[in-house]
């Protein structure tokens, strides 16, 4: 049983460690990013809502994903089998309404792996890696919001004493290593 949420900029490498992990140990991978990005290919309502704010690097309404998570963490995989949280929350406000979810489903949050990398590697990385939303002006917005709204979280869970801060830059399979001793895995 793990529950985990990933915190840190966009291109930290969330989405990499956080499928990783999944795999390896069996665990439900929830990411706000890849729900947005298949209900904007399936066409739905959803996704013609968040590709207007997508595509400019805002943040979908907290409201709007509060409930994506809601639902989601309300199967009976994440009740047998933890979750890892890619990507949500990225507000205080999700942060709160996360920690009501999982307080009235009583599973505690183990911890909190916040991926630090450093600016100028961030935009070097999603300048190569060319997703829609990974233009430059794109890109520069996505790091204000980042610093605006997501990165208060970084003292939020600091305070609750679940906050393992692992540097993202490296080799790959020795950030995973880090974030399974962080979980107490045996790896
Ligand atoms: P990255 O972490 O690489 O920036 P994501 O795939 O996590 O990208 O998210 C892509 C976009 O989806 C974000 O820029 C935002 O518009 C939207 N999004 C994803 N998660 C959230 C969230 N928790 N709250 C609001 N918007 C979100």
């Amino acid at each position: 049983m793990i529950r985990v949420v990933f915190l840190g900029p966009p291109g930290a490498g969330k989405g990499t460690q956080a499928e990783r992990i999944a795999r390896k140990y069996n665990v439900p991978h929830i990411s706000t990013g890849d729900i947005l990005r298949e209900a904007v290919k399936e066409g739905t309502e959803l996704g013609k809502i968040a590709k207007s704010y997508m595509d400019k690097g805002e943040l979908v309404p907290d409201d709007i994903i509060i409930g994506i998570i809601k639902e989601r963490l309300s199967q009976p995989d994440v009740k047998e089998r933890g979750f890892i949280l890619d990507g949500f929350p990225r507000t205080l406000a999700q942060a709160e309404a996360l920690d009501k979810m999982l307080e009235d489903l009583s599973m505690p949050l183990d911890r909190v792996i916040y991926l630090n990398v450093d600016d100028e590697e961030i935009v070097k990385r999603l300048l190569a890696r060319g997703r829609a939303d990974d233009t430059e002006e794109v890109i520069r917005n996505r790091l204000r919001v980042y610093r605006e709204q997501t990165a208060p979280l970084i003292d939020y869970y600091s305070e609750k004493c679940i906050l393992a801060e692992v540097y993202g830059v490296g080799e790959i399979d020795e950030i995973t290593k880090k974030i399974e001793e962080f979980l107490g895995l045996e790896g």
